[in-house]
Order: C-alpha cells, then structure tokens, then sequence
C-alpha cells in the first residue's frame, strides 16, 4: 500500500509553520534567545516551549520500543484524532469507517470535518465483522477506527480479526489504545513496523492519570508522522503538560501499582455487581470501567443520580440497551457504589 496516494491533495506538498524554537534547538544556558519575541523576565513558563517534546518522546520511545520519529504528540488524543482527519480525509469527498457502539468522538470529528461516516456495527459478542467491514469500504473510504478495548463496550478485539483488517483494508487503520494498560492483551505497537497503514493512538489520561494535562499519544510511521507534525499546531503541547509528563513517565512504578489496584478492584466490582438483583449481566472487562445491562437503566441512572453516584448511562447507543457504565473507582468509591446500588 502506498499511504502517501491516501493523503488529501493539498497536504502533500503543504510546507510545516517554521517556528523560532525550529530554528535553533542546541540551546545552552549561556546563549541569548532574542528570537521569540517572548518576555525575558523568568516565570518558568515564560519561553514557548519545545514545539518537538523531545524529551517526553524520548522517554515514551525507551518505555515502548519506537523512535522518537515514529511518535507524534498532542493536545489529547482528540487532537491527535482530528490532525488524522485533516491529513486523509477530504471534506464533503470521503468518508470514514466505524464500529458502533463506539466513542463518540470519531463521529464528532467526521462531522467536523465534513467527513462522511459508514457505520458498521459490532457483532453480538462486541467484536468488528470483518467481511462487511470490507465490502462497506469504497474508494473514499480514508480511515477505519478500531477502538480496542472499546470504550463502552470493555472488551478489546479479536487480535485475527484486527489483523485481517489491517491486510486488507485499503486506508488507514487507527486502533485506539486509549485503555491498553488495563488490557490483558498486547499493544499494537509492536507490530508498528509490520503495516505502513497501522496508526495507534494512546492516552495519558487513563492509567497515567493526566487527564488534566491533555496529552494524546499517536504511533505511527516515520512517513505518516511527519506529516502529521508538519500539519500540527507548532506549540500543540504545553510547558507544564510537558513537565507533568515526564514527571510521572518517570514513576511508573506508581502508576503500575494503581493499575493493578484498579484491575483488581474491577474483579471484585465485577463479582459484588452480578450479586444484585436488577443487574441481568456484568460484561467482561479488558479496560478500567465496567459495561453493566441492568433492567431499566434510564431509572437506575436517576436513582443512581439522587443518591449522589454519577455514571455513564449508554441506553441510547446500539446494541447497549439497559446498559449503564461504571468507572472503577477507589476501593471506598467503589464500596460506596455497592452499597447504594444494595439500596435501590
Ligand atoms: C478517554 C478516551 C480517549 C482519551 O482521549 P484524550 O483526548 O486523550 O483524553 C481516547 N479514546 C477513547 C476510546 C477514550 O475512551
């Protein structure tokens, strides 16, 4: 497959904003950056930051075998997701793959952009059919988002399936990771080099616990993410997520621990939830929430509300009738839902 055919006309030959921090990356302390037109006076914050996050890629590239220049940083995965958009999709022309139910933000996006969306729904046991994914795509059809585990769904894909499509889906094919570090499966990372088509976005803000600080995580290759920097916003990643980041990219023995507590919290949750009476099924999980299809969930939800719980209630999106999701909390959070949900 040649990815460069999929790019959108105008993006081929578009020349990336030159910034003055581009210019002139070896800085030492001694020299004068004159260059900017920033305030001299220190506040920290006072210089545009590294518009390349070279450290933070550095870091990211060590923990998960890539090189910095198969990594693209940004403001979130959504920024991530819609530079995607822009570099593929041509407005009121092509169109997008996706499996419903899904996260919201790849139709959000698609409308946007003026981007058309062919919805393909998952099968009964929440995992993409192949063959029709295949014979829906056409010409125009740019992107394919795999959300794998998928959010509201819990479960991740079926690594064959996934695989398949990546051979012989004719456009990209972004698999959102966004919960793989609660997932008992492998990253698609890995597999990186095997597919010019294969583009993997990650989050800090699910297991790392910086959804604060916006930083979205795209893997890709070295081709498709210099495209994607050359069309990004120059200064997309602040200074403090920046510092932030690398901060606690530097601890992961932290963020390790609070993955396992939440993995097994998500046991427990899962067994003490299946004990109650208006709770039909408890579906597996392969993320940090849990998918439950209780028998009226539009009422559970207010009960739930009144009682000072908020959830997610997926009532309206295909194939999640009655379906309510449930964050997994701290172990008091989540004692606290067990005994209000004993109340109703
Ligand atoms: C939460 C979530 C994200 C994260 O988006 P950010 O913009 O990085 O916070 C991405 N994809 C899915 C499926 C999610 O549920």
């Amino acid at each position: 497959m040649n990815v460069e055919n999929l790019l959108r006309e105008n993006i081929k030959n578009i020349k990336a904003y030159s910034s003055a921090r581009d210019e002139y990356k070896d800085a030492t302390a001694e020299m004068v950056f004159i260059d900017a037109n920033e305030n001299p006076f220190q506040t920290n914050v006072n210089r545009y930051p590294d518009p390349q996050q070279s450290k933070v890629k550095e870091c990211l590239a060590e923990i998960k075998g890539v090189t910095t220049s198969q990594i693209l940083l940004g403001n979130g995965s959504d920024e991530v997701l819609d530079l995607l958009f822009r570099a593929f999709c041509e407005p009121n022309q092509d169109n997008v793959i996706t499996l419903p139910p899904t996260y919201g933000m790849y139709s959000v996006l698609a409308d946007l952009n003026a981007v058309e969306i062919q919805s393909v729904l998952l099968d009964d046991n929440f995992e993409p059919k192949v063959e029709e994914i295949l014979t829906t795509q056409n010409d125009n059809s740019k992107i394919l988002f795999l959300c794998s585990p998928n959010n509201p769904t819990a479960n991740s894909y079926n690594s064959n399936k996934v695989e398949e499509l990546l051979k012989k889906f004719k456009g990209i094919v972004v698999i959102d990771e966004a919960y793989i570090d609660f997932s008992s499966k492998e990253s698609w990372v890995s597999r990186l080099n095997d597919f010019q088509n294969l583009v993997i976005t990650q989050t800090l803000s699910k297991a790392y616990g910086l959804a604060g600080i916006r930083l979205g995580i795209c893997y890709a290759s070295e081709f498709i993410i210099s495209i994607l920097n050359k069309i990004k916003p120059p200064y997309n990643v602040n200074q403090l997520s920046q510092d932030k980041a690398l901060e606690r990219l530097n601890d992961l023995n932290v963020v390790k621990q609070e993955i396992d507590l939440i993995l097994k919290e998500r046991e427990l949750l899962t067994s003490e939830l299946s004990e109650i009476s208006f709770i039909k099924i408890v579906y597996a999980s392969d993320a940090n929430f849990l998918l439950v299809e209780v028998d009226d969930a539009n009422f559970r939800y207010s009960q739930l509300i009144k009682k000072g719980v908020v959830v997610r209630n997926r009532t309206n999106q295909p194939l999640c009738q009655n379906c309510l999701r449930f964050t997994i909390g701290t172990p008091n959070e989540n004692k606290i839902l067990i005994k209000i949900l004993n109340q109703l």
